[in-house]
């Protein structure tokens, strides 16, 4: 049980960095006592942590061998905030996991039996799979007895017809679990319930979510619940990312295994790495790089970023039978207004009308005033969802 006061530590670890927070259970919900990252792991590893009121808490570089894992970046998060949780009770533990399978719909409390289940995943989602087990392991070890919980991306999804779980193939396709799983899902939940919470009838209503940053993907979210999704198999799919090429015929791999001979290895760090905005510009899977260069593939790489996100909404606001709001969220969809901007362009048979202004400034509402479809920019944060998820579950435990 979960106690007013206690605290709830959340870790999202991606394939280069990990994500904390640590929240202290309130009667009004989780409220964020600390959060921060450790990004470039193995290769120029930065801790930065912040207090609630944005302070910084720690701030530390190290060269890349001396944080050359996971585990090596586990020790020193918790090494560098260790004062913020002198003297807290940590009740539960929560971690981001990306692959839940066809089955997890909810969060689970991990035993060995969970871990084994999610570790037959690990095919599944290759490059983060194996870090969220090993940071819950990690956990365990640090802190025996706190009950962990793994919270996953594709869980919100699992709420698709079959219409959109389904690929083209025979059945038995399916059966074995070539599905079309989604991804995001604890960011589009986030965003979805507080929605809600802010408007009901919005809440209720159509929304195409965009989550724009490293990864990108975007949802259709009919009545808080995840209608359809860019995100399929894999986090390779949809519209193209930082370094992920996004969809692509699958003509194209064939191609390339076997008329030009690439091996599998290479395929993999061609569509994963070297791809996507990074790829396509030769510079940088930044936006304020490729913004800030006179490159012209780096205008193009972003020419075709906006086209492909403006075809996407296009597409879900088709499932969902039309779009109340659209909204942005995550590093791209929060700050690169411009980029806001050419993606709406000639969103306007839909409804969708920016105000320049309003845009150019990252307010919350950027549509014009009355325009039929509203267009929001919201905050993500997959951690406090997390952390909502711990005191839901573990009170009902
Ligand atoms: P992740 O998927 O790793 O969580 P984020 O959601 O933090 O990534 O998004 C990171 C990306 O957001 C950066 O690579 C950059 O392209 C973009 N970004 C962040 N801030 C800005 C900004 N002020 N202007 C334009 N793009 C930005």
């Amino acid at each position: 049980m979960i106690r007013t006061g206690d605290a709830i530590l959340v870790l999202n670890a991606g394939s280069s960095s990990i994500k904390f927070g640590l929240f202290e259970a309130t009667a009004a919900g989780p409220e964020t006592r600390l959060d921060g990252q450790m990004e470039g792991i193995g290769a120029t590893p930065h801790l930065i942590a912040h207090d609630a009121a944005r302070r910084v808490l720690a701030d530390r570089r190290w060269s890349g061998p001396d944080v050359a894992d996971h585990a090596a970046a586990l020790a020193a998060i918790l090494e560098g905030t260790g004062q913020a949780l002198a003297g807290r009770r940590i009740a539960a533990i929560g971690h981001r996991v990306v692959h839940g399978g066809p089955d997890l719909a909810a969060p689970v409390l991990v035993d060995a039996a969970v871990l084994a289940r999610l570790r037959a995943l690990v095919p599944l989602a290759p490059l983060h799979q194996p870090h969220n087990l090993a940071g819950i392991e990690a956990m365990a070890a640090r802190f025996p007895g706190v009950p962990q919980l793994a919270c996953f991306d594709t869980a919100f999804h699992r709420s698709h017809p079959w219409e959109a779980d389904t690929y083209a193939l025979p059945p038995e396709f399916h059966a074995r679990g070539i599905r079309r799983y989604g991804f995001h899902g604890l960011s589009y939940e986030y965003i979805s319930r507080r929605i809600a919470a802010e408007d009901a009838a919005l809440g209720a209503g159509r929304l195409v979510v965009a989550h724009l940053g490293n990864g990108s993907s975007l949802c259709a979210v009919r009545g808080g619940r995840s209608l359809d999704s860019s995100m399929g198999f894999t986090a390779l799919d949809g519209v193209p990312m930082g370094t992920r090429c996004g969809q692509i015929d699958p003509g194209v791999l064939l191609h390339l295994l076997e008329a030009e001979g690439m091996g599998t290895a290479a395929l993999t760090r061609l569509l994963y790495n070297d791809a996507g905005l990074k790829g396509m510009s030769g510079l940088s899977q930044d936006v304020r790089e490729l913004e800030a260069s006179a490159r012209p593939e780096a205008a193009r790489a972003l020419s075709h970023f906006a086209w492909r996100v403006r075809r996407e909404i296009g597409a879900l606001a088709a499932t969902l039978g039309g779009i109340d709001a659209l909204v942005f969220t995550a590093g791209i969809g929060e700050n690169a207004a411009a980029l806001r901007g050419r993606i709406c362009e000639g969103l306007d048979f839909l409804g969708i009308r920016l105000d320049p202004g309003r845009n150019a400034a990252d307010a919350a509402e950027i549509s014009v005033a009355g325009a039929p479809v509203r267009v929001l920019v919201r905050r993500t944060d997959e951690e406090r969802m997390i952390a909502e998820h711990i005191l839901a579950t573990l009170a009902r435990a």
